[in-house]
């Protein structure tokens, strides 16, 4: 395993005294993890330095062609004042197999775990004490090369980098509003929307705007190649009640495997609830709703953790869910899986991950 240098930094800042305005991601700790990958060489210079600018050539690669893939997770403060992950583990697969379909170099998993808590362990007084708030972690890749010819990159920079933010509700679980994207799309078979990497972000920004502007909060992404079959919503995946089943579309290489989506499965199924992932077509979600059988829908995701959404505004037709109210399986995952991330209730999934054991 690598050997990790430390320079720590003679200044610290100072935190946040407000815990109820930290927002999300304005803020950042003292100090970054770095490490930098070059052909021959393999990944070295592991190092926890203090946080700062990063001095790239003009002619970076990931500057011109993209090449970048990112994470994101957060560290918890428990009520014993102890700090602890949500499973970490799945965040750094889920990057290999983004670094995969980007010909970016594979990572060792278990050494990024170690150097995640290393920095986590320097930085352990950033994570907040306030209820609901919390430290985000994004981790991310990038193509360092000088060199403006399109191939995968030979050299590479793996950081990670450190912000808390606050709760995500501030004034409890308000249900959000959601548009049916019918113009653009975010992702086609054979594409790159399982991974998590910059262009499916870059992709997103012009129907997020004109969703903006209708005065959504988000878009619905429908499949890129027929536009009907329900996929995901911005950042999170999306899930429907119907008729008391659990529904939610089938990975198929287009939707982001969340891990949240994936901790909900496993949730509703210990709880004997009937969950299928299968494909959705907008069009049976709107008969859905005219028979009243459209429960409850909601998105997931390591901000939110659950969102439940209020209003889907497909065309012209509005549909208003569960009376723009929070439904009882949407509260019972966010119940569960905060209770589990703030240690409030126990873990019987063996999916926390304390900083120190
Ligand atoms: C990160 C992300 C999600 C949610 O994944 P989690 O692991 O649950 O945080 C969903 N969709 C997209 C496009 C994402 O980038």
């Amino acid at each position: 395993m690598l050997e990790i240098k430390y320079e720590l930094s003679e200044n610290l800042k100072e935190k946040p005294k407000d815990e109820t305005k930290l927002g999300f991601g304005h803020i950042f700790t003292d100090h970054m993890f770095v490490m930098n990958y070059d052909e021959g060489k393999g990944w070295n210079n592991a190092r926890i330095v203090p946080f700062g600018n990063v001095e790239l050539s003009p002619a970076a690669m990931c500057l011109h062609y993209g090449q970048e893939i990112f994470e994101g997770l957060k560290a918890y403060r428990t009520a014993d004042g102890s700090v602890q992950l949500f499973r970490p583990d799945e965040n750094f697969k889920r990057m290999n197999v983004s670094a995969k379909r980007m010909v970016i170099p594979q990572i060792d998993e278990e050494f990024c775990l170690y150097a995640l808590k290393e920095l986590l362990k320097i930085e352990e007084e950033w994570v907040p004490h306030t209820e609901g708030a919390a430290l985000y972690i994004r981790p991310f890749i990038f193509a360092t090369d000088p060199y403006v010819g399109v191939k995968p990159a030979d050299h590479y920079l793996f950081m990670i980098i450190l912000s808390p933010s606050g709760a995500y509700y501030s004034t409890g679980l308000n249900p959000v509003k959601i548009y049916v994207e019918s113009k653009y799309v975010r992702a086609v078979r054979g594409g790159t929307g399982f991974a998590k990497t910059a262009a499916n972000y870059a992709i997103s920004l012009a129907g997020q705007e004109e969703a903006h502007q209708q005065d959504y909060e988000q878009v619905l992404w429908l499949d890129g190649v027929e536009q009907r079959y329900v996929e995901e919503v911005g950042s999170m995946n999306i899930f429907f009640v119907i008729d008391g089943e659990v529904v939610t579309p089938l990975l198929t290489g287009s939707v982001l495997p969340g891990i949240t989506r994936k901790s909900a499965i496993e949730i509703c199924k210990k709880k004997g609830l009937k969950v299928s992932e299968r494909k959705i077509a907008i069009d049976e979600i709107a008969k859905a709703y005219d028979e009243g059988k459209l429960d409850e829908v909601f998105g997931t995701g390591t901000a939110a953790v659950i969102s439940p959404v209020g209003h889907l505004k497909w065309g012209d037709k509005i549909m208003t869910i569960n009376d723009n109210k929070i439904g009882k399986i949407s509260q019972m995952l966010y119940d569960t899986m905060t209770g589990m991330q703030w240690g409030k209730i126990p873990d019987e999934f063996g999916w926390i991950v304390p900083l120190k054991d």
